[in-house]
């Protein structure tokens, strides 16, 4: 079994429907360790589309990361996700940040996340759940990137639990 850490966005629709969807499907494939709580986040790249919500969890998998990657992307298929926009809106967005210490570097897979340390909706959820996590490239833990961002986008946590969300589904 390998720990995981999986990014959840959605900023189209039933914003908090879609992650406590996401959330079931992901729960019947392995097992949930630990979810953040769910942040209200400014777009980044794309910036005229809506605020999205975000989260991260933690999981246990047997499968292998590009099963894994594949498991996520029926979900987000299965969901209704069209791939239009690269970084556009999303009714689910499913991404790997780790898969234990593992460093893949493929076209169409990179792990760790290429993309964390430039992502406050990435760190402050992540944060929250693994701080003393080390970025098995970057050689810093994840409260040390979070502390040298320099960003001015704006990420709101919510009151609102994941946990809420992943056991009500
Ligand atoms: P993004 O999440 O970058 O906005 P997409 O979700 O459409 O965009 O993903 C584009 C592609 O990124 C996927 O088809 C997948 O092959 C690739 N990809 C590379 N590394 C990862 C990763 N760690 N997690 C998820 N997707 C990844
Ligand atoms: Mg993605």
């Amino acid at each position: 079994m390998v720990e995981s850490l999986i990014a959840l966005g959605s900023n189209m629709g039933d914003r908090e429907g879609n992650l406590r969807r996401a959330f079931g499907m992901i729960g019947r494939q392995m097992k949930l360790v630990k979810i953040s709580s769910v942040y209200e986040t400014e777009p980044m790249y794309h910036e005229d589309q809506s605020w999205f919500l975000n989260c991260v969890a933690a999981v246990e998998t047997d499968s292998s990361p590009r099963e894994l990657l594949e498991r996520l992307q029926t979900i987000e298929l299965e969901m209704g996700r069209e791939r239009s926009v690269r970084y556009g809106p999303r009714v689910i967005d499913l991404d790997i940040l780790f898969y234990g210490n593992e460093i893949v570097s493929e076209p169409s897979l990179e792990i760790p996340h290429p993309r964390i340390a430039e992502r406050a909706f990435v760190l402050a959820p992540l944060n929250e759940i693994s701080p003393k996590l080390i970025h098995p490239v970057l050689g810093r833990t994840v409260s040390e990137l979070l502390d040298d961002l320099k960003t001015q986008k704006k990420v709101v946590r919510k009151l609102k639990r994941a946990s809420d969300l992943a056991h009500s589904s």
